[in-house]
């Protein structure tokens, strides 16, 4: 008998969350005329990607020439040679395609003079293969992209009759005989328990940069697909990649977009100094953001840190013209007003490098597909399960995501999910019969935890693993920290079974839900430790100081996470270097991406 009654609901497709990638997904499924759920904890909305300023890259070359193998070489530079060449391509070669129909569907970009899309400079985005100049691709509705997208997303999925279950939160796959045949869900307003049985289930559920003490990402950010992914047995690929946007405000984290310094902003020390112009002669402020935020934290650590502490940077925007301000960054002129009490127009923005994507995630192929690789097949699929946005891995953004990559990641791929259900989802079968055995172990789990009477609050515990994981698993990385670190992470993920959850009701208790989040952070922290702790080199974001290069013939894989309670097993996996496109059928060059040294 399971601990609670639930309710069953039968479906071709249940997407488990409702940011860009999810409604992209939901979207494209429901247009196919699949029976499609969507099933999200908080509204649709209010998800992380509202918050998106900058905007999405595509190579329409609306301000100057651009093409998409362009894009495509900056993708795999900026991922440090770490990305998946089909998956990457599959970005480049779709993403026009992907933002026109963004356009059609109703977003309301800015626009340029003659009424086109309006693009604006992001980091690392060049053109003629990194030898020309930096070009404008990233599409921007003002500093409001991620808002404008999901707006216009909820609003046709909506029209495509795709059901929503709004508040609800998922609590864990439901797996029979290796593949994924839906999940089990709790209704948050009413506490009653919900079973989705569904013949393809798609984790859209976002990052997790909630494992970290300042993070720009929403608190709701709590990696839960990955959880469930690592409880039912799944590996995560690449965790140890955590990109730390250079422009935190200093003290709140909220995020200054990468658009105010493509806008002509820039960083200066407490000399005054625009220091960039030293460590990237080419890029300067625009050098990718790994490298922005290891050059600022080299400055604060050299004694040029701004403010009574010397422990931030300045970004000045005050010499741009209060109009341009007020037109392409209305957004972030009020965040700094609100966050940091600073007037854009009349003194810069004190800023520090903060936590804010996940390079790493559920390993996937690039239609979606979830992969659990074998000794024999190393790109073996998990029938019945996709990951897609940023709680996936595809990889695209391999070490290091550049600036306005996500957005588009989560539409081209969210789009792919559904071209590919369209061909193996078979509309005329049968929904999965119940698990009954897999619901009570999930509905028992959440029961342990609901009358879970330790000695530690979830809350006391969150703060402990945060504050491990943004002292040992920072900016910069040492041998000797990240042994600690581990030693401390282990530590913390075993007083899990020490918890204690004070409110016992089913409605509205935010106290166990935050427990279930906690117990979905836990995995993600562990495999974002451990994984850095073993790769002996520095790549992207993972700037070891022991071993300070990058070493292709050792580490140019995935790294690849099994995590229990409080350890982690690993293993690597090949990266994919065949593209999709051959050469002579108008793809890229293979001796153009070939592995070189990152410089800017
Ligand atoms: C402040 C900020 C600004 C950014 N700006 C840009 C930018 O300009 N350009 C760019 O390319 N990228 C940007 N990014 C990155 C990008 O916005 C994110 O990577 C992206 O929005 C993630 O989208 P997603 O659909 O994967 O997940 P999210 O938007 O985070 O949505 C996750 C969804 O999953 C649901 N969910 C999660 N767990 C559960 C559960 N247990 N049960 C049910 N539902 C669940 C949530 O309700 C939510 O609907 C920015 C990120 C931040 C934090």
């Amino acid at each position: 008998m399971a601990a609670y009654e639930f309710e069953t609901h039968d479906y071709d497709v249940v997407v488990v969350g409702a940011g860009g990638a999810g409604l992209r997904a939901t979207l494209g499924m429901a247009e196919q005329g699949l029976r499609t759920a969507c099933v999200t904890k908080v509204f649709p909305t209010r998800s992380h990607t509202v918050a998106a300023q900058g905007g999405i890259a595509a190579s329409l070359g609306n301000m100057g020439p651009d093409s998409w193998q362009w894009h495509m070489y900056d993708t795999v530079k900026g991922s440090d040679w770490l990305g998946d060449t089909d998956a990457m391509e599959y970005l480049a070669r779709e993403a026009p395609k992907a933002v026109y129909e963004l356009e059609h569907y109703g977003v309301p970009f800015s626009r340029t003079e003659e009424g086109k899309i309006y693009q604006r400079p992001f980091g690392g985005h060049t053109t003629e293969f990194g030898e020309g100049p930096p070009v404008q691709r990233t599409c921007a509705a003002a500093d409001r992209t991620g808002h404008a997208i999901l707006h216009t997303l909820y609003g046709q999925s909506l029209k495509e009759k795709a059901e929503f279950y709004i508040e609800y939160f998922a609590i864990d796959l439901i797996m029979t005989d290796g593949a994924c045949t839906g999940v089990v869900c709790w209704k948050l307003d009413d506490g009653t328990m919900h079973v989705f049985n569904a013949k393809m289930v798609v984790l859209a559920t976002g990052g997790y940069g909630r494992a970290y003490f300042s993070a720009t990402s929403a608190h709701t950010c709590t990696g839960d697909g990955n959880g469930m992914v690592a409880r039912a047995g799944l590996p995560l690929q690449d965790m140890e990649f955590v990109q730390f946007h250079p422009t935190g405000i200093f003290g709140a984290g909220c995020l200054i977009t990468e658009g105010a310094r493509g806008e002509g902003g820039y960083l200066t020390n407490s000399e005054g100094e625009r220091f960039m112009e030293r460590y990237a002669p080419n890029y300067k402020d625009l050098a990718p953001r790994d490298y922005v935020s290891r050059c600022m934290t080299m400055e604060i650590r050299e004694g040029r840190g701004v403010g009574s502490g010397g422990d931030h940077i300045h970004l000045n925007l005050s010499h741009l013209p209060p109009e341009a301000l007020n037109l392409r960054l209305p957004g972030i002129s009020e965040s700094a007003k609100i966050f940091a009490g600073v007037d854009v127009t009349k003194e810069p923005i004190p800023v520090l490098p903060t936590v804010h994507y996940n390079m790493g995630g559920i390993p996937a192929n690039y239609w979606g597909e979830v992969i659990n690789p074998t000794k024999d097949d190393p790109h073996a699929i998990v029938p019945g399960l996709m990951a897609v946005g940023e709680a996936a891995c595809a990889s695209v953004h391999g070490a290091n995501r550049l600036g306005s990559n996500s957005l588009i990641d989560l539409v081209v791929f969210g789009r792919a999910a559904a071209i590919r259900a369209g061909k193996v989802v078979d509309p005329e079968s049968a929904v999965p019969a119940t698990n009954a055995a897999e619901v009570d172990r999930a509905l028992d789990r959440f029961d342990t935890l609901r009358h879970a009477d330790g000695d530690v609050p979830t809350a006391d515990l969150r703060l402990e693993m945060q504050k491990t994981m943004q002292a040992d698993a920072a900016v910069f990385r040492t041998s000797k920290t990240l042994a600690e670190g581990v030693e401390k992470m282990k530590g913390v993920a075993a007083k899990m079974a020490d918890i204690k959850v004070t409110d016992r009701s089913l409605v509205w208790n935010s106290d166990l839900m935050e427990t279930l989040e906690l117990t979905n952070l836990m995995p993600c922290a562990l495999s974002t430790i451990f994984g850095a702790e073993a790769r002996h080199e520095s790549r992207g974001a993972h700037a070891h100081e022991d071993f300070s290069t990058r070493d292709d013939e050792n580490w140019r894989v995935h790294t690849i996470a099994r995590i229990g309670e409080t350890d982690v097993d690993l293993s690597y996996r090949p990266i994919i270097e065949d593209p999709i496109t051959p050469e002579d059928k108008g793809g890229i060059s293979l001796k153009k991406i070939a592995p070189k040294e990152r410089t800017f």
